[in-house]
């Protein structure tokens, strides 16, 4: 159930309602937005809720007791009511700026990775996405540079001020990513790993879960929930596209998700044309109906030679063709009182 306080509740009220909470054997989780407090109470057992209720509605600094029957809490719209905003380094997520990620799906080199940072950057991205630590349906496939293609991402943020996603597989590399990424990805392949969110939820680093590629969306918000339920509330969620029986493209981008996620949490939502499609021709025009959908913001590939790529090349943005997306999202930002 949550919890919302009126606005001229205090800290001293904070704390005895929280006392209350415990004394019950009850999780907590405070949520403090500029007008309301409100208090997630998990763990109650359905036949004590409803004298709780009664119980803590008496209380003078309680407004109301909403009982939540989502299978996810803290991730729900109800906990907060005003969105999310993630801020990294200067950069929000979730504000009424769109955020661009964007950089090479592996990084491969110094060069390879610094010029497309430079690039990016120059271009407008505001995040600087590249993966060291590579899933790979084939064990035989390049898997990445591991702590070395950290190391580099570091440097090209250090050059660049653009802070650093990258993908995180095992719970066990956790703080060795720690040491060097600003945002932590949780991929596709992982969105069920509940280790790892469980891990992720231990440590305070911003985190981007993407959609399993057969998740549901219910599925999903779950697994957003482990992460919060441990305290990291600083999760932004990924579309990146689920598989159907379609084909022509590597995946269906969903674009119901985004108005859906809108309407189900609190939490911001990226969309990733280039995993969504696997066409870098297709992936503008998704980006912009994305935006258009309401996401907070966009994560591409960019690479300076996408045909050498040693991964996802086919749906790698050319140094040309990113200008050409930013200048094509502009207009349908401004559209939706979004700055870029
Ligand atoms: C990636 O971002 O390069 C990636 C591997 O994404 P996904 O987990 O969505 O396939
Ligand atoms: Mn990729």
């Amino acid at each position: 159930m949550i919890i919302i306080l009126r606005p001229a509740a205090t800290d001293a009220h904070i704390e005895e309602l929280t006392d209350i909470l415990r004394a019950r054997g009850l999780g907590i989780h405070l949520s403090r937005g500029v007008e309301t407090t409100i208090v997630g109470a998990i763990g109650a057992l359905d036949e004590e809720k409803a004298a709780l209720a009664e119980q803590l509605t008496a209380l003078s600094y309680v407004e109301r007791v909403v009982p939540i029957s989502k299978p996810y809490k803290v991730v729900g719209r109800a906990f907060r009511p005003e969105g999310t905003v993630v801020r990294v380094r200067g950069v929000e997520i979730g504000g009424s700026r769109l955020c661009v990620m964007a950089g090479p799906c592996t990084v491969e080199s110094p060069t390879q990775l610094l010029d497309t940072a430079r690039f990016v950057k120059e271009h407008g991205a505001h995040v600087l996405r590249g993966g060291a630590f590579k899933p790979s349906t084939s064990p035989y496939s390049f898997h990445g540079m591991g702590e070395e293609g950290l190391r580099l991402l570091a440097e090209a943020r250090d050059e660049t001020g653009l802070p650093v996603i990258t993908e995180v597989m095992d719970a066990r590399d956790l703080d060795m990513v720690c040491g060097y990424a600003d945002i932590l990805q949780v991929g596709t392949r992982n969105m069920t790993n509940f280790s790892l969110l469980r891990a992720i939820g231990e440590c305070r680093r911003p985190v981007m879960l993407k959609r399993g590629w057969a998740s549901t969306i219910e599925e999903w918000m779950q697994a957003a929930e482990y992460i919060a339920s441990r305290g990291n509330y600083e999760i932004i969620l990924c579309e990146r596209g689920i598989r159907t029986f379609e084909s022509y493209t590597r995946n269906t981008f969903d674009i119901n998700a985004i108005p859906a996620v809108k309407e189900l949490s609190h939490l911001p939502i990226i969309a990733d044309p280039a995993h969504g499609t696997g066409r870098w021709s297709l992936v503008g025009a998704v980006a912009r109906g994305a935006v258009a959908a309401g996401a907070d913001g966009i994560m591409v590939e960019v690479h300076p030679a996408p045909e050498k790529a040693l991964k996802d090349g086919g749906q790698s943005l050319k140094f040309e063709s990113f200008a050409e997306l930013m200048r094509g999202i502009a207009p349908i930002a401004a559209a939706v009182d979004r700055s870029l």
